[in-house]
């Protein structure tokens, strides 16, 4: 992807997050790494759903804008830790993903092995202890969790995902959205049945045999599962 197109990804990101009611108001960034320091973020105060090419803001690693005007995210902190920990991601994308988002509210992460989608492509996704929103506070927070996982629950808050680009961040964050209200239906009918642990070890074989090397997480098993 060229300059122009990572702005263009971007913005499409934001009207498809905003859309898709992943976040109110304001909420949520987005973010993509163009060089060593050198990264472009969604700007403070903006809605996703409105987002402009010209608008993003060029900051440099420590967050401080390359491009004059413009406030940046708040949550830039949080954004610096993950491409501090992975030189290899080139994309994070932060939002407060209504299902996934309770799940966080819950308390829980989303580690059982539901969907072989969600196993295959992250393994468990763990949820970090919450840290005041916007404060820097979840550059600590998040440090734990950052080389294990490319999507983090953050609690009581919302959900965080990265990527080799920004359109690959956006993609684990539909996987993870998508498989918490799966979950979420499952439970109201009643029953959230799991993968069995041969199942899961199949899913990793396969991933291992695809050449994935993007962090796994091991999914928990319910006590007695065989
Ligand atoms: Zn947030």
């Amino acid at each position: 992807m060229n300059l122009a197109g990572i702005r263009e990804a971007i913005c499409e990101i934001g009207r498809r997050v905003y859309q898709r009611g992943w976040v109110a108001s304001n909420d949520g960034n987005i973010s993509a790494r163009l060089g060593p320091n050198e990264f472009l973020i969604s700007p403070s105060g903006v809605s996703k759903g409105s987002l402009t090419p010209d608008g993003l803001m060029l900051v440099d690693a420590q967050g401080s804008p390359l491009n004059g005007g413009g406030k940046v995210s708040t949550e830039w902190r949080m954004h610096q830790k993950i491409y501090e920990r992975r030189p290899e991601i080139g994309g994070v994308v932060h939002t407060h993903a209504p299902h996934a988002t309770a799940f966080a509210v819950a308390g829980l992460a989303l580690d059982l092995p539901v969907l072989p989608e969600l196993v295959y492509g992250l393994g468990a996704v763990p949820l970090v202890p919450y840290a005041l929103p916007g404060s820097g506070e979840l550059y600590e927070a998040i440090d734990p969790f950052v080389g294990k996982a490319d999507a983090l629950l953050l609690k009581n808050h919302g959900l965080v995902t990265c990527g080799k680009d920004v359109w690959a961040a956006y993609f684990h964050h539909e996987s993870v959205e998508h498989s918490a209200l799966i979950q979420i239906l499952a439970s109201q009918i009643g029953n959230v049945d799991t993968l069995t642990r041969a199942q899961v070890a199949q899913l990793k074989a396969a991933r291992d045999a695809a050449g994935l090397t993007t962090p796994w997480l091991p999914p928990r098993f319910k006590e007695g599962k065989s």
